[in-house]
């Protein structure tokens, strides 16, 4: 029924500024890396919302027509991306509803994981639900809520769902940010700072949306933390009680873009130590560094400055491939690699190589890649990964495969090794990881290397007892 826990997401809302929607595609721009399906920004004038959603890449949807039509003083947008789920206009993002207390939209990066208990629910009750995502649970709580004020309808709504949420809110006089008690997704403030524009708030999911529209960073929108931005300027509010934190650690290991600031640091400085420790933990005699591009390179950086080894590129990127290619009929070795890397031989020829990536998944895309070094005349390959072995799937909002697919829940590491055909492989370790903390590993979930899920779900999709905030107090 829900298929919103294979969902990556980006948010980003802008209030208080005239051109409003025209900043957040700017954002969605920036936040392209976290969702290419479908793309949505809605905006208020005061009167009413006005919604474009649409299948396809932010730059392809959002024309001047489109901007000039989605006028206001606020605006909140949405970039998602499913691989497994329904790919449909109508699960775009932000969606909109009218209820008793008049027009309101909602933006979800995260996944609920009680989402199908509350939806029968809701539906039992006549609730009418439009999409297959989760985050229309929400909207339908808010809706049916008894409370008097929208404030205290969202925080009835919000005290109900358990899992993963930073959401963004837009009503014809407000927006609202609200992120989960434990933190999974991250979610920065930020305040236009030139001239005029002095004033603007900015919620966004990554501070690299901040720096394109010159905004300046604030702070993280807090877990457990409701913001109202309105006329009479900006609230917060922490209406649950405090809960340890779960901030998602495989943003820093892959998915967050190197130039964003993440929960107080710079992504790319992270990844460049992660790197240093591979290499720490892990040297082989080699005459060069590789990354695979462009995951792997701020680790390679990292890795070779460590080990004092050149950092060349042996694979080099076309950055403009989609998701579909034409097959030839007489298929090409390695094809789907291929075709968005390509291997120098005048780099690679008679060269023992360390090729540096973030995380292995299923495997196959290392193995091709292996195969390519090796086809261009690397004499010896040695996979160096900047992250423990990814054994479990995620439920808070990272596209994972299930746990069958990922190759490390069933295999050894020497295993992996054979099927990838590498010379060497080597993980770093849960403890390595944490390095750049000073080992302090309190405050983070990372449920996909070390199977403690804080807040629990099966494979299926579908919610146990929720064990909210046992297994990270059992740490
Ligand atoms: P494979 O060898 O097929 O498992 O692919 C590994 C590659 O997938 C690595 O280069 C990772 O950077 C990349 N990767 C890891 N997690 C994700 C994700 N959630 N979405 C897309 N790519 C990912």
């Amino acid at each position: 029924m829900f298929d919103k826990f294979k969902e990556e997401c980006a948010v980003m809302g802008v209030y208080g500024h005239p051109e409003s929607a025209n900043l957040v595609y700017l954002g969605l721009y920036a936040l392209q890396h976290r969702g290419q399906e479908s793309s949505g920004i809605v905006s208020s004038d005061g009167k009413v919302l006005i919604s474009h959603r649409q299948m396809g890449l932010v730059a392809d949807i959002f024309k001047e027509e489109v901007i000039k039509r989605l006028e206001g003083f606020s605006a909140i947008g949405h970039n998602r991306y499913s691989t497994s789920g329904q790919s449909h206009v109508k699960n775009a993002q932000p969606f909109v509803v009218e209820y008793a207390l008049g027009p309101i939209a909602v933006s979800h990066n995260g996944n609920l994981v009680n989402a199908g208990v509350l939806r029968e629910g809701l539906e039992a009750s006549g609730s009418i639900f439009q999409s297959t995502s989760d985050t229309e649970v929400i909207i339908h709580l808010i809706a049916t809520s008894k409370e008097r004020t929208l404030m205290g309808r969202i925080v009835e709504a919000l005290s109900r769902v358990r899992g993963a949420y930073s959401l963004l809110f837009v009503t014809l006089d407000r927006m609202i940010a609200a992120r989960d008690p434990m933190g999974f997704r991250p979610l920065v403030l930020g305040r236009l700072k030139r001239g005029k524009d002095r004033g603007a708030y900015v919620v966004s999911s990554e501070t690299c949306a901040l720096d394109l529209i010159e905004a300046e960073y604030l702070r993280e929108v807090e877990p457990g933390e409701i913001i109202t931005f309105g006329p009479d300027g900006m609230q917060s509010l922490k209406p649950f009680p405090p809960a340890p934190h779960a901030k998602c650690i495989f943003e820093y290991i892959y998915f967050s873009r190197p130039d964003s600031n993440l929960y107080g640091r710079n992504v790319y400085q992270v990844r460049k130590e992660l790197g240093r420790q591979l290499a720490r933990e892990s040297a082989v005699a080699a005459d060069l560094v590789t990354p695979v591009p462009d995951s792997g390179v701020p680790a390679a950086i990292g890795y070779a400055e460590q080990s004092r080894l050149p950092l060349e590129f042996g694979l080099i990127r076309n950055h403009y491939v989609g998701r579909t290619f034409i097959e030839p009929q007489q298929s090409i070795r390695h094809f789907g690699v291929k075709i968005k890397l390509n291997a120098q031989r005048e780099v690679l020829n008679g060269k023992r190589v360390v090729v540096v990536d973030d995380s292995i998944v299923r495997g196959t895309t290392s193995r091709k890649i292996i195969r390519m070094l090796r086809d261009a005349g690397a004499k010896e390959v040695h996979l160096r990964i900047s992250s423990p072995p990814t054994s479990g799937p995620c439920y808070y909002g990272i596209d994972t495969p299930t746990r069958s697919e990922l190759i490390a829940s069933s295999n050894s590491v020497e295993e992996i090794r054979r099927f990838i055909e590498a010379d060497s492989l080597a993980y770093l370790s849960r403890e390595g990881m944490y390095v750049f903390l000073d080992g302090k590993t309190q405050g983070f979930c990372d449920a996909c290397f070390s199977g403690n899920y804080p807040v629990h779900f099966d494979d299926e999709g579908h919610t146990h007892q929720l064990h909210l905030f046992e297994a990270l107090q059992q740490r």
